[in-house]
């Protein structure tokens, strides 16, 4: 890594930190950025936050000619491959997804995190009266869901600046995540643990899953117990389950789990839900909520997908009502899975790395 400064060395261990927590990023998810003398530098696709100080994680890209390409509509700008100071990427990394919304926000430190909290709001029907309660000290906004990239940051500068033309610094993410920026590392990190704490609901309290009974269902089949046994939790309580069984809630789950979440029917085993989905023209699922049971995870499923599986539980059990939430539709469930960024994300998953829409 060229030009460590005191800022840049904060901001990998700020990325560290928060990558490290599944309440804030979950596996490649999230990202971070700085502006240096004309360079952002913003993690790389597939690499993982918590692995900043252990491994190579940003990249950089030259600023004004990406934000030239935005302004012109420029596809090149979604993938900002074409930006990237190559004399600086010895490792031929890729810059993240969000990267232009990244740069499109003026403020020098921005930190994109899928915090549960703010999922747990951000998908609600009522996100933007619950967002007015809760934010009233912040300089917020609300941004619906729409596809990660381009579309997300076009939304995202639409609506970044007041009338005096200064920029919010904080933007929640309809069914997505948080998004904070500030002029220092250390702003940016106060001010993420502020608005997460303003968004904390309180959470149903766990139950114990039927440990004998999931192990029995393994047998001779071609799932596993989850690694974290928080992931359990969905399929514990009504209301979490129901919430889960709507559809897809965000954007990893569908990247890391695939399209909603398939919950076993009263007996069914986990070859028999195989053959029902398969039936249907869908695919072996990643894992499978067995009501009042617990969860099982294929026997290959990555990282990625253990993290997701977790996920899904910590933002349901913070969900009171499912009445109250919005799903991804078909079409934006369709855009994720074909998108070609997320190909790629899919594939560097694969090897057991992953993600950060
Ligand atoms: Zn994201």
């Amino acid at each position: 890594m060229s030009m460590p400064t005191t800022e840049f060395q904060r901001l990998l261990e700020l990325s560290a930190d928060v990558g490290a927590d599944p309440a804030l990023v979950q596996a490649a998810g999230g990202n971070t950025s700085i502006k240096q003398q004309g360079t952002l530098w913003i993690k790389a696709s597939g690499t993982w936050l918590m692995n900043a100080l252990t491994s190579e994680i940003m990249v950089p890209v030259a600023l004004t000619p990406l934000l030239r390409a935005l302004e012109e509509n420029d596809p090149k700008a979604e993938r900002a491959e074409s930006f990237v100071a190559a004399d600086k990427n010895p490792e031929g990394l890729r810059p993240s997804i969000e990267t232009t919304v990244h740069a499109a926000l003026p403020q020098k430190v921005v930190v994109h995190v899928h915090c549960i909290e703010t999922i747990a709001v951000a998908l609600r029907v009522d996100a933007i009266d619950l967002l007015t309660s809760l934010l009233g000290n912040f300089n917020w906004r609300y941004v619906p869901y729409i596809r990660p990239g381009l579309p997300l940051s076009r939304s995202i500068v639409d609506c970044l600046y007041d009338e005096s033309g200064r920029p919010a610094d904080v933007i929640v993410l309809g069914n997505h995540g948080l998004v904070v920026a500030a002029e220092s590392v250390d702003a940016a990190n106060k001010l993420l643990r502020s608005v997460c704490a303003a968004l904390k609901q309180p959470a149903r309290p766990e139950t114990n899953a039927d440990i004998e009974k999931l192990e029995l269902l393994t047998a001779g089949s071609n799932y596993r117990l989850p690694l974290n046994s928080e992931a359990h939790d969905v399929a514990l309580d009504e209301i979490s389950l129901q919430v889960a069984s709507g559809g897809s809630l965000y954007p990893d789950h569908v990247i890391f789990l695939g399209e909603g979440t398939v919950v076993a029917r009263q007996g069914e085993t986990p070859a028999q839900v195989v053959e029902r989905c398969v039936s249907a023209g869908k695919p072996a699922p990643v894992s499978v909520v067995f009501p009042a049971t617990g969860v099982l995870m294929q026997n290959d499923c990555s990282a990625g997908a253990e993290a997701l599986a977790r996920c899904l539980s910590d933002v349901c059990t913070r969900v009171p009502d499912p009445s109250v939430v919005n799903y991804l539709t078909d079409a934006q469930n369709d855009e994720l899975l074909n998108w070609d960024a997320e190909q790629y994300r899919q594939s560097l998953n694969k090897k057991e790395q992953a993600v950060d829409v």
